[in-house]
């Protein structure tokens, strides 16, 4: 079918639009967006894309800047929602999504950082598990069975997913986290909340729980008592409200002599692959640039063509530690394979711990602003990219609060960083974890008390 974009420029974009999600794999059936963010993945295990990309209305694009944070994030989600969630609900699913600052700081004359650690685990990914939580608890209402959220963490994912469904009815949450490997704050992000929200201590690596979790799925009794599902960072409704991030971004550049250039510090790359389709949609972004540590598997793809996975290395900014990034085959899709595309939309720059480790003293030495490794990152990649074309400024995402990574720049700077307020608060509470052998039988035993 041809999705002609006459009926997606009406000034009122709140309309019969009926979005469809396909697998990437194509052996699966088209579902809704409340289909897809229930599977998570498609049946044949490919990734669900949105079968047209909607283009914004031009009165929109033009004057979002006036516009609140949260009539932003609705008109931009809106379409890809479609009629699965009934207008009045998805605007309070998104003021709940977007209720705290993002702020675009300016660190120095070339370079502004958008600061997306102001939620309450610190890091950008509240926002993508706020809004994912919502939707879920949403279609679920109606589901005779309880649905049980069950998810590996190796430390960020987790705390974002028990803050974002913590309290959300209906729902209960089971993370898996490997003993003694994740920090003491993500530790206690994960396994203070109580309520719905389910910690389970593996005595194992993140590994192990990942493969525990996986068995799950495939286990037929579990199935049948269960309502199981993930809250992987490839699910839609976690994806899609990451473009919010690039228009907040936009909206507050005062260059806007200046072509736009956003860096983006990547891992799974979801967050710029969201960033390159708020560019497909008519946001006006130049460039974007998915910055990377020594996993340098983008960087060496946009110089060669080709895409060669790798065993993941080691670094200070661990969040982007992955050697085969899921969302990868999402961007591939959208530009149809043309590397030739790609490339006037994204460059892609590798950083090594040392020079990261160098950015963060210099940044807070001659700027005073303390920036955390995963932003270091995104901060020199951008200034790599003007240098080459030549640019004046530009920005880079600040993915998390550098205390999140206190081990590695306490020693950079001499001194150490006080715990923000949500964080500070969950220090003093207690830590509630089951204890686990790395078994896929322990956990099915667990799983079947919930039920
Ligand atoms: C998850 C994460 C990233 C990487 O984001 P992707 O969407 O996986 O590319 C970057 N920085 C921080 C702090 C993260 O937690």
């Amino acid at each position: 079918m041809d999705h002609s974009s006459k009926r997606l420029t009406v000034i009122h974009p709140i309309s019969i639009l009926y979005m469809k999600y396909y697998s990437i794999n194509r052996q699966s059936p088209e579902v809704n967006f409340k289909e897809a963010t229930i599977r998570g993945q498609a049946p044949d295990k490919g990734l669900y894309f949105p079968g047209y990309i909607p283009k914004l209305d031009a009165g929109f694009v033009k004057n979002f800047d006036q516009l609140s944070n949260e009539e932003i994030a609705f008109r931009v989600i809106q379409p890809y929602v479609g009629d699965t969630i009934p207008e009045e609900i998805l605007l309070r699913i998104v003021s709940e999504t977007v209720n705290f600052p993002i702020p675009l700081v300016r660190v120095n004359e070339w370079a502004s950082s958008l600061e997306l650690f102001h939620g309450n685990t610190l890091a950008f990914k509240d926002i993508g598990a706020r809004f994912m939580s919502r939707c879920l608890g949403y279609f679920v209402k109606d589901q005779s069975k309880k649905v049980t959220v069950l998810v590996a963490t190796s430390g960020d994912t987790g705390g974002a997913v028990a803050d974002g469904f913590y309290g959300v009815d209906d729902i209960d949450v089971v993370i898996l986290y490997p003993s003694g490997k994740v920090s003491m704050v993500q530790e206690k992000q994960l396994s203070t909340l109580g309520k719905n929200i389910h910690a389970v201590e593996v005595a194992g690596s993140f590994d192990d729980c990942q493969q525990m979790v996986k068995q799950a799925f495939m286990d037929q009794t579990l199935s049948q008592q269960l309502f199981l599902t993930s809250a992987n960072s490839i699910n839609v409704a976690r994806w899609l409200p990451q473009q919010f991030f690039y228009f907040f971004a936009a909206k507050q550049w005062s260059g806007k002599h200046d072509p736009l250039v956003i860096s983006v510090p990547s891992g799974n790359v979801g967050n710029i692959c969201a960033g390159l389709l708020a560019r497909q949609s008519g946001l006006s972004i130049n460039h974007l640039i998915a910055a990377c540590n020594a996993n340098d598997v983008v960087p060496s793809f946009m110089k060669s063509g080709q895409y060669r996975p790798q065993k993941s290395v080691a670094t200070i900014s661990n969040a982007m530690d992955v050697g085969d990034p899921s969302n990868f085959v999402r961007i591939l899709e959208m530009f149809n394979n043309k590397i030739d595309d790609l490339q006037q939309a994204l460059s892609s720059y590798t950083i090594s711990d040392e020079e990261t480790k160098k950015a963060i003293r210099e940044v807070y030495n001659d700027h005073g602003y303390l920036l955390d490794p995963h932003g270091a990152v995104g901060y020199l990649s951008l200034q790599k990219y003007l240098q080459q074309e030549n640019l004046s400024q530009g920005i880079f995402l600040e993915t998390a609060h550098p205390v999140k990574f206190y081990d590695v720049v306490e020693p950079l700077i001499g001194k150490s960083i006080d715990l923000p307020e949500p964080v500070a608060r969950l220090m003093n509470l207690p830590k509630v974890a089951v204890q686990m052998p790395a078994t896929f039988s322990s956990l099915k035993d667990y799983l079947m008390t919930l039920s």
